[in-house]
C-alpha cells in the first residue's frame, strides 16, 4: 500500500520530488539539513526510502541498520557518498539525475564563447581595478566562427543548438556516429577537429580514454588563437600544457570549469595545495575560471527533484529499475494494479548458477504472463508479472522465493 511507504528526504532536496512523492500518497518527512551518523543510523531503520544530496554519506555501517530500506534516491548528479556495491548486495537500489542540468551547462558554455571572444573577463577584472581599457585588437563577433565540440551526448547536442542559432558553424567529434542536429557537421577524428575549430569545448565523461585527452599534442594542431573550454570534467585536460599554449599565444584564451583536483566547500582556497599549477593559471589573461558550477542553476535544482522522485515513483510501484546505478536495468509495461488476481513478483538475487530454474519452478505453477532478468556482476533482478492468482498463492510464492538460498529481497506487488 502506498500509504504505507516512509521516506525521509534530507539536505533541502527540491519541492519539486516532495510535491511528487507526497501525492503518491507515501509518509514523507523532509528536513533541511543532514543528519550526524547516529541520528541517521536512528532514522534509517525505519524508513523505506531515502533522499539525500552530496553530504549524507551512506557508508556500510549506516546502511546495514537499514533494515526497511529499498531504495535510495540522490538528489544530485554525484554518487559517491553511496556505498553501492554493498547497497546492491542488500537489494537497495540508487538512483541519481545525471542529465537533467545538460541544457544548464551548454547556456554557461554559450556565454563563455562570447567571453572569451570578446576578452569580457579581462576588461571587467580592470574596471574593479579601476583601469579603462578600451580595445578592439583581437576581439571578435561569434557569428560565422567555427565550435567544435568534443563529445556530442546530452550536453554537447544542447550546445550545438544554441551556437547554430548565433551564427556559429558547428563541428563535433566522437566515439560513436551520431545524427547531427540542424547544419552540425561530425568530424572523423579529434586531430581533424582541433585544426578547425575557432572554439573547442568538451563533453566528454571522465574515463582512461579521456584523461589528459587534450594536452601537448593537441594544442599544437589547435588553430592559432583560438580558445578552449572545459566544463566536463577536470582530467580530460593537461593544464601545464594549457598553460605553455595560452603563455605563447597559440591558445587566445580558455574556460575552465572543472579541475583535476577541487575543494571540498565554498570559501576553501584554491591554491597549488590542490593543484600544483593553480597560482600560475591564476595569472594568465583571458582565461575564465569558475568553481564546477555548469549545472548549478535552479531549474537544473528543479528538474532534478523531478527526474529523482519519478524514478523512485516507478521502483516502489512498478519494481522498474531503468536508470539505477548500481543493480541491473530491467523495464517493464506499466503495471495496473486493479487487474484482479494478478501480481508482479520482484526478485532480487546472487547472480549464481540454478537461479532461474529455482525461481521458474516456484512460479511454474500460475500463468506467467511475462518475465524478464538481467545482472550486473554479482546481483540479478527478475521481474515477472504472473495472472490467475489469489492472495494464498501470492504467499505461498512470496514464501517460496524466499526460501531460496539466492535470495537478496522478494517484492511483491498487487
Ligand atoms: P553524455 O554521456 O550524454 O555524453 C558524452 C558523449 O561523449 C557521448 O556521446 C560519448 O559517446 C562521448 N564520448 C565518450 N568517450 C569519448 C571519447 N574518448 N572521445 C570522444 N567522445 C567520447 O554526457 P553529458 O551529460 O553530455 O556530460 C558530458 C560531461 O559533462 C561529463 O563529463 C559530465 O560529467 C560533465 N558535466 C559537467 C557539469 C558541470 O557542472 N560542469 C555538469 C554536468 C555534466
Amino acid at each position: 500500500n502506498t500509504e504505507d511507504i516512509k521516506i525521509l528526504l534530507l539536505e533541502n532536496v527540491n519541492q519539486t520530488g516532495i510535491d511528487i512523492l507526497k501525492n503518491q500518497g507515501y509518509q514523507v518527512e523532509f528536513q533541511k539539513a543532514s543528519l550526524p551518523e547516529d541520528q541517521l543510523i536512528e532514522k534509517i531503520r525505519d524508513v523505506h526510502v531515502i533522499g539525500i544530496r552530496s553530504k549524507t554519506k551512506l557508508t556500510e555501517k549506516v546502511l546495514r541498520e537499514a533494515k526497511n530500506l529499498l531504495v535510495i534516491g540522490c538528489f544530485c548528479i554525484g554518487t559517491n557518498q553511496v556505498d553501492l556495491e554493498y547497497a546492491a548486495k542488500q537489494g537497495i537500489a540508487v538512483f541519481n539525475s545525471p542529465f537533467a542540468n545538460s541544457r544548464s551547462v551548454a547556456e554557461l558554455v554559450i556565454a563563455e564563447i562570447i567571453t572569451l571572444a570578446r576578452q569580457l573577463g579581462d576588461r571587467s577584472n580592470e574596471m574593479h581595478r579601476g583601469t579603462w581599457n578600451k580595445v578592439s585588437a583581437k576581439c571578435w563577433e561569434v557569428r560565422g566562427k567555427t565550435l567544435g565540440i568534443v563529445g556530442y551526448g546530452h550536453i554537447g547536442s544542447q550546445l550545438s543548438v544554441l551556437a547554430e542559432a548565433m551564427g556559429m558553424s558547428v563541428i563535433y567529434y566522437d566515439v560513436v556516429s551520431l545524427m547531427a542536429i540542424g547544419t552540425a557537421r561530425q568530424v572523423p577524428t579529434l586531430e581533424a577537429l582541433l585544426q578547425e575549430a575557432d572554439f573547442v569545448s568538451l563533453h566528454v565523461p571522465e574515463t582512461p580514454e579521456t584523461k589528459n585527452m587534450v594536452s601537448n599534442k593537441q594544442f599544437e594542431q589547435m588553430k592559432n588563437g583560438s580558445y578552449l573550454i572545459n566544463a566536463s570534467r577536470g582530467t580530460v585536460v593537461d593544464i601545464p600544457a594549457l598553460v605553455k599554449a595560452m603563455r605563447a599565444g597559440k591558445v587566445a584564451g580558455a574556460a575552465l570549469d572543472v579541475y583535476p583536483n577541487e575543494p571540498a566547500g565554498n570559501g576553501d582556497y584554491f591554491t597549488s595545495d590542490l593543484n600544483h599549477w593553480a597560482e600560475e593559471l591564476r595569472t594568465l589573461n583571458n582565461i575564465i575560471l569558475t568553481p564546477h558550477i555548469g549545472g548549478s542553476t535552479e531549474e537544473a535544482q528543479r528538474a532534478i527533484g523531478v527526474e529523482v522522485a519519478d524514478a523512485l515513483v516507478r521502483y516502489i510501484n512498478q519494481g522498474t529499475t531503468l536508470g539505477s546505478v548500481n543493480l541491473p536495468e530491467v523495464n517493464m509495461r506499466s503495471l495496473t494494479l486493479d487487474e484482479p488476481n494478478h501480481a508482479r513478483i520482484i526478485y532480487i538475487h546472487r547472480n549464481v548458477p540454478g537461479v532461474l530454474r529455482r525461481v521458474n519452478e516456484v512460479l511454474g505453477d500460475h500463468n506467467v504472463d511475462k518475465q524478464i532478468s538481467d545482472s550486473k556482476g554479482d546481483i540479478a533482478y527478475l521481474l515477472a508479472d504472473v495472472s490467475d492468482v489469489k492472495p494464498d498463492d501470492i504467499k505461498e510464492i512470496r514464501d517460496n522465493l524466499e526460501a531460496l538460498s539466492s535470495r537478496i529481497l522478494t517484492r511483491v506487488l498487487y
